[in-house]
């Protein structure tokens, strides 16, 4: 049954539409171990988004990144070097 308020049979197609995607589909992650963006299938499924995906390169599993390239060793570096900065000037070391 349709529920009766047409703006909700609307968004109810709306969301159907938008959660096209399923195991196996195809899509874009980043893969820590070729170091890039490549092919990727979804495997795992988490509230019709993907979960996990397996690189079409070198077949390894892992979570779906969103294609976000992790941060560097140089960059996390940096920012543990600013964090401690910012750390010790709002609460700046004891000297007895
Ligand atoms: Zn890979």
């Amino acid at each position: 049954m349709w529920p009766r308020n047409g703006a909700g049979r609307g968004y109810y197609i709306l969301t159907v539409l938008m959660s096209e995607l399923r195991l196996g589909d195809e899509l874009d992650d980043y893969c820590v171990k070729c170091r890039r963006l490549t092919n990727h299938l979804v495997v795992s499924l988490m509230d019709g988004a993907a979960a996990k995906v397996r690189c079409r390169s070198c077949y390894g599993d892992h979570d779906y990144r969103h294609e976000q390239i992790p941060p560097s060793k140089r960059e996390l570096a940096k920012r543990k070097e600013l964090f401690n900065a910012i750390l010790s000037e709002v609460n700046p070391p004891d000297k007895p």
